[in-house]
Order: C-alpha cells, then sequence, then structure tokens
C-alpha cells in the first residue's frame, strides 16, 4: 500500500528545540521495515522553523515573531531536518528527496499533476519523499502553516491508502489526557462530525501549530478522498507497521468513504476559508443539492462579505444552514446587483454564473 506519514515539530525537536535525532532515526527505521515489507512511504515532516531557531541562537525568548525572520529561520532548519533524514534513511540505504509544497500546488491542476509526476516518479526510483511546505518562502497570506492538512491533501495526490498522523499522544481522547485523568482514547471514529470536533478544540503543543482539530481537520479531508487515517504517538514502538496492519489500539482509526471527491472539489471544500456567503432560495438550494447543477443569480436573495471574482464563498439555504461550498465567479458587489435577474437580464461583461458547477461541491 502507499502510506503518507506525517510527523510534527514536538515529535522530530528535542526539549531544547534541535532536531531530535533519535526521533526521526526511529520513524525512518520504520520506513525502512514498511518497504521492506512492500509499501510505499511518503513522509511529510515539520520541524523546520522549530528546528532552525536553536541553529540561530533564537530559541527561547529570543524567538522571533515576524514572518521575514521566521521565513529566514526555516531555510536553516529544513536544510537541517533534510541531513538528517538522509543520514537515518542511508543506515538503511535508503535515500531521502526532498518536496516543499506551496497552496497552489494543491490549487491549480496543472501543478497538481505536476507534483503527483514528481512524487510517483520518486518511488518509483525508490527514494522516500520528504514533503514540507515551502516555509522559506510562503508569506502568511499563502500559506497552509499545517503541516497536518499537506498530509492528507499529499495523500489523495499519490491516492494513498493510509495516512498516519504521528503526534505526541495516544490519538483522539474524549478530553485533554494532559488535563484530564479521565480521558479515554477514541479508539474509532466512523465519520468527523460537528461533536468530535468540538471535543478536539485544545491547541497544539508549544512547537507544533497542529493540535487535535487540525489532526481531525486532515482526517477529514482524508476520509473525503477514500483514504483510512490512524492518528497514534510518534514514540509507540512499531507505530506505522501497526497503522499500515490496522491492529487494534494504535491510536484513533478514522474511516474512509467510499465516494472520493476530486481534488478540486477536495480543496474547495477542505483547503481554503470562505471569504463570504451567498443566500440562496429553496428552489436553488433543491437543485444544486441534487449535484451537477451551476448557482446562478436568479436563485440568489443576499450576499455577506466583501469576495472578490475566484474566492471561496459558502452557499447557504433559506434555513440559513450552509450546504455547499464553491469558488465565485463575480465579485460580491456584482452578484448583489444581480441576484434574482434571469441569465438573459445580466448586464454584460459579467460571468453568466454566479458559481460554476465545476467549482461547487456539495458539503459531505
Ligand atoms: N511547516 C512548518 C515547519 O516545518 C510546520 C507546520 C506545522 O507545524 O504543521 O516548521
Amino acid at each position: 500500500m502507499i502510506a503518507v506519514v506525517k510527523i510534527g515539530t514536538s515529535s522530530v525537536t528535542d526539549e531544547t528545540g534541535w532536531v531530535d535525532r533519535s526521533a526521526i532515526t526511529k520513524l525512518c527505521g520504520e520506513v525502512a521495515a514498511a518497504r521492506a515489507a512492500g509499501h510505499q512511504v511518503i513522509v511529510v515532516t515539520s520541524g523546520a522553523v522549530g528546528s532552525g531557531l536553536p541553529v540561530l541562537g533564537l530559541d527561547g525568548d529570543r524567538r522571533p515573531r515576524d514572518a521575514r525572520t521566521l521565513q529566514a529561520v526555516a531555510a536553516v532548519g529544513q536544510s537541517h531536518l533534510m541531513a538528517t533524514y538522509g543520514e537515518a534513511l542511508a543506515a538503511h540505504d535508503l535515500v531521502a528527496g526532498q518536496i516543499l509544497v506551496a497552496p497552489l500546488d494543491f490549487r491549480e491542476r496543472s501543478q497538481y499533476l505536476h507534483a503527483r509526476s514528481t512524487v510517483l516518479r520518486l518511488l518509483e526510483l525508490g527514494v522516500v519523499p520528504i514533503v514540507n511546505e515551502n516555509d522559506a518562502l510562503a508569506d502568511d497570506e499563502i500559506r497552509f502553516g499545517d503541516n497536518d492538512r499537506i498530509a492528507a491533501l499529499m495523500a489523495h495526490l499519490v491516492d494513498a491508502d493510509l495516512l498516519v498522523l504521528l503526534t505526541d499522544t495516544a490519538g483522539l481522547h474524549t478530553a485533554d489526557p494532559r488535563l484530564d485523568a479521565q480521558a479515554s482514547l477514541i479508539e474509532e471514529i466512523r465519520e468527523v462530525d460537528q461533536v468530535l470536533e468540538g471535543v478536539a478544540t485544545g491547541p497544539g503543543t508549544v512547537g507544533g501549530s497542529g493540535g487535535m482539530a487540525s489532526k481531525l481537520a486532515a482526517a477529514k479531508i482524508a476520509s473525503w478522498s477514500g483514504v483510512r487515517t490512524v492518528i497514534g504517538a510518534a514514540t509507540r514502538p512499531d507505530v506505522v507497521r501497526d497503522a499500515i496492519d490496522g491492529a487494534p489500539g494504535v491510536g484513533t482509526v478514522v474511516r474512509p468513504h467510499d465516494r472520493r471527491l476530486t481534488a478540486r472539489k477536495l480543496w474547495i471544500a477542505f483547503a481554503i476559508g470562505a471569504s463570504g456567503t451567498i443566500a440562496v432560495d429553496d428552489g436553488a438550494r433543491r437543485a444544486i443539492a441534487r449535484g451537477g447543477t451551476s448557482l446562478l443569480a436568479a436563485g440568489v436573495t443576499g450576499v455577506r462579505g466583501s469576495f472578490d471574482v475566484d474566492d471561496a464563498v459558502e452557499v447557504i439555504g433559506p434555513d440559513g444552514v450552509v450546504f455547499a461550498k464553491g469558488l465565485s465567479r463575480m465579485a460580491a458587489a456584482d452578484v448583489a446587483d444581480v441576484a434574482g435577474l434571469r441569465s438573459d437580464e445580466l448586464p454584460d461583461g459579467l460571468a453568466r454564473y454566479v458559481v460554476h458547477a465545476d467549482d461547487l461541491v456539495v458539503l459531505p
């Protein structure tokens, strides 16, 4: 099978912030064992920013806040990380290949196919792809900032069977195990719903940016990509093997759906934030919910937010409930102007659709 294994900053750096060689050695040993058992593994690693800080003497109280310095720090940390992965894999006669991604790589179909082609070629060549966000060049406006989601999108990209999110707890618990002794492990999730998202409100650890909410969001993306997710402890012996084998107790398992959204719809549904809301009448709601229909001006009853052409918008019905999300072909002001108009009444020069069916996803 193909497994995408993501490991977080708190698991790849030690308490002083330096790259934790033993943690990476453990992970790479597990990757080698999985490969020996006939599986393909892609690693998504965090820790570029975290591990760069001590190298530059910018850790502790001196941790910078400005994006420019953090980007520079990431460039340093990323190369330290890669050197460590390279050495740890070499001990098993394996070679690492670095892939740095940006949101556009998942958004633009041509980039998406390009990324897929490179990663699959690396696998064919026997290389272990080591993926991170391109933190040195990503600015706050255009970055993911969270490798859980990147790992889930990678799992879709390569049509993986399994996503393993390695963290510093044994999985998702009924409460924060660091604060509540009664907290117990949730072993299986059939559907990531709002109740669960409420349980998982805890933030990540100091070093990382993930936390359980971001793990669940990633598991949801994976699930709608037809990929099973295991959230488990990075320190657990043979955690990768057990996740591949589906061993009981390995962590929290999130089941895949049998329907697989396309990359573009997955992106629209889960990877971009909405800049506004378009309200539609009941006829439009029912037509869109059936699938395959575009959102036309005639069905629009109201607009909220200030979005531009190509920005993501949520679509709500008369009950105020969000039921779809899409990319608007019109700016908010234009949508407000044409609300309720038939297509033949639209002013010249304006798109014929508010949201085209290709860019519209009925939310699962
Ligand atoms: N890409 C970030 C880094 O390597 C980590 C993002 C995350 O913690 O999810 O530092």
